[in-house]
């Protein structure tokens, strides 16, 4: 049975070109059904490339390949990550990662297989961080609520990228 989880934006931190990340302490259970394709929605056109490949290298997840597309629609395709404008975000969201997936019980622990994910964006935000955050959701990853960390859920990026108390 598959069940859609939606996850709030939320965060992070630290100075811009920084990134701080408690990497050994975050659950590392979940995962992907298959390697995933990275997809770039033109329309999300606040990080680049090289940005999303920067994203990507600071969660050393696999990924097949990197595609940008001209037109994109806010629905998600299984086996890709696709990245696109914050259109569809509430007020006070920056950014939001929908992804499916299906429980799997191993050993006496239930993990998640993903198998697609959607990065909604609020393109007003510039701080490459937030693409890491909700990459690293896209990726499995769940909120590490300790001060500075890009995975925290409570602090803010403010529009231009600065840290927001
Ligand atoms: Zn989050």
């Amino acid at each position: 049975m598959k069940s859609l989880l939606f996850l709030l934006l939320t965060c992070s931190n630290t100075a811009i070109g920084s990134t701080y990340m408690n990497y050994n302490s975050y659950n590392h259970d979940n995962y992907w059904k298959m390697t995933p394709e990275v997809v770039i929605c033109k329309n999300q056109t606040v990080f680049t490339k090289n940005q999303v490949i920067h994203a990507l290298e600071a969660w050393g997840e696999k990924y097949t390949k990197i595609v940008i597309r001209e037109k994109c629609n806010y629905k998600i395709e299984i086996g890709k990550i696709k990245i696109i404008d914050g259109k569809k975000l509430k007020t006070g969201e920056w950014g939001y990662t929908s992804y499916f997936f299906v429980n799997r019980d191993i050993g006496n622990k239930t993990v998640r297989e993903h198998d697609s994910a959607l990065v909604q964006l609020d393109r007003n935000v510039t701080n490459v961080n937030l693409l890491i955050h909700e990459l690293g959701h896209a990726f499995g990853y769940d909120h590490y609520d300790r001060k500075d960390d890009v995975m925290n859920s409570y602090e803010h990026y403010d529009y231009s990228g600065k840290y927001l108390y």
